[in-house]
């Protein structure tokens, strides 16, 4: 995987500076809130969801045990439907592959459909670098590139932003906006249509990912909500398909369960209003190139690890975000990555490796483990025992190597070594306390303690120990 946003803090570094963003805290809650309240109320309407889920997660983890059998099975099906199909190890071939077909369509700009693929190969600056325009075309991701911004969400890249700060991109950012422009919905949609009409229609080159890839049949499937999807995946003369490994079910019975599972899950909707499916070309139908690149980028080290490798049966409904307590006040940008939340907690630092980064190894520390992730996922990833396996990793990447934390054990076991060493260690703490304290409480702590008081006050230490109390008496 690449080093996606390069140059991000630490998660607990970026954490704390996004909760004092109340503006952002607001659009969090608001905006989960609404989906949260959807999901559940169509959720409970079905009365076989839990023996749905069962057969996701079963299908899925029948697809990944099988995993070389049924992407064979897709390559041979795409190929003999006209497809040609390109195998990616990392995002710089992903990336290379995508400009080369570019070039050789003879195209200087492209138009993207929803893929968290792309943004993680880099693939909009890798083409912006070899003088390709991208422009992406899902509302949230256009406001998401215009405001020269990161997603922060799954589902909603811009549930950051509110409509008056997508307003303000589009008049700053958006070709064509009259400052007559207002924050209403529709007004916005109606100026973001015309904008991306012209694209559409001008565009020769598409870019898209897939949400499945049915093996036995070859066809691609995204599921959306506005309809620029199916411009970008029928009008333009070239479609480029970035999928990754694990997008696959083996038949279009797989599928069936599939589409149940994710609408429910992620918009709330008993069904989402566009599911486009294609399968090759058809000639004088559609584009009449398609290509379809497999990305591994990481994903066959996570399938290697008995634990981890539960995170690839995601189908990305972000219904887990929209439950964490922890996304819903830190936002996605603190998480450094395309996939945020706890999904992202466990997928982010298997893509990369524990160790690979800064941001990495502290991202499955970003949780709770309340398990609300896992109690909505629709196919049973259980993410807290993902994340404690994960947490164990980066703590074993650290052994041996000397810390703040190591030091203070130390100290600590020679201190309780001995009574009198304790009793010493007792007075100068309480006194410590006194010169520290304000109202019985520390507000900082000095030196390598800062971590623990960064989040919270310490209660000072009493004048009196249990020990002198006792011989007191
Ligand atoms: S982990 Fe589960 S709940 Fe979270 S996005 Fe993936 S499928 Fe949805």
């Amino acid at each position: 995987m690449t080093g996606t946003w390069l140059g991000m803090p630490p998660f607990p570094v970026a954490a704390r500076e996004a909760l004092g963003n109340e503006q952002l805290r607001t659009n969090l809650r608001k905006a989960t809130g609404t989906i949260r309240g959807k999901r559940a109320a169509v959720v409970d309407e079905r009365a076989d969801w839990e023996a749905l889920r069962v057969a996701g997660k079963e299908i899925k983890d029948r697809t990944l045990h099988n995993l070389d059998t049924y992407l064979e099975q897709l390559e041979r099906k795409v190929t003999e439907s006209g497809g040609v199909v390109h195998w990616a190890r990392d995002a710089a071939e992903a990336n290379r592959i995508v400009i080369d077909l570019v070039r050789a369509a003879e195209a200087d700009e492209v138009v993207k459909v929803k893929s968290m693929a792309t943004q993680e190969i880099e693939l909009n600056e890798a083409l912006a670098e070899a003088g390709i325009a991208a422009y992406e075309t899902d509302l949230a991701e256009l406001i998401v590139q215009l405001g020269h911004d990161r997603p922060s969400h799954i589902l909603v890249p811009a549930i950051h932003r509110n409509r008056s700060e997508i307003r303000d991109i589009f008049l700053r950012e958006m070709p064509g906006v009259t400052a007559a422009l207002t924050d209403d919905p529709a007004e916005l949609a109606a100026a973001a249509r015309a904008h991306l009409r012209r694209k559409f229609l001008t565009a020769k080159v598409a870019v898209s990912g897939a949400n499945f890839a049915v093996a036995d049949s070859g066809t691609l499937v995204v599921v959306e909500s506005e309809g620029n999807g199916r411009m970008c995946l029928t009008l333009p003369e070239v479609l480029i398909s970035v999928v990754g490994i694990e997008k696959l079910v083996p038949t279009w019975q797989d599928l069936e369960v599939m589409l149940q599972l994710l609408p429910r899950s992620s918009t709330g909707e008993r069904m989402n209003p566009y599911t486009s499916t294609w399968t090759g070309v058809t000639p004088g139908d559609g584009p009449q190139e398609f290509h379809l690149i497999l990305l591994d980028n990481g994903r066959t080290g996570a399938l290697a690890d008995d634990i981890g490798r539960q995170a690839l049966r995601c189908i990305r409904c972000s219904a887990c975000l929209n439950v964490c307590p922890v996304y819903e006040r830190t936002g996605g940008h603190a998480y450094g990555s395309v996939y945020p939340g706890p999904i992202g907690a466990i997928l982010t630092p298997q893509l990369r490796g524990v160790t690979a980064d800064e941001v990495s190894p502290t991202l499955p520390f970003a949780s709770t483990l309340c398990g609300a992730c896992y109690e909505v996922c629709p196919v049973l990833i259980d993410i807290p025992q993902a994340l404690v396996h994960l947490r164990a990793k980066a703590v074993d990447a650290k052994r041996g190597k000397p810390s703040a934390e190591r030091t203070a054990m130390r100290v600590a076991q020679w201190v309780f070594g001995s009574s009198r060493r304790l009793r010493l260690a007792q007075r100068l703490v309480s006194i410590g306390g006194r010169v520290l304290g304000r109202r019985g409480r520390i507000g900082r702590l000095p030196g390598p303690f800062k971590g623990w008081s960064g989040a919270r006050d310490t209660a000072t230490p009493p004048r009196q120990t249990f020990r002198t109390w006792w011989e007191s008496r």
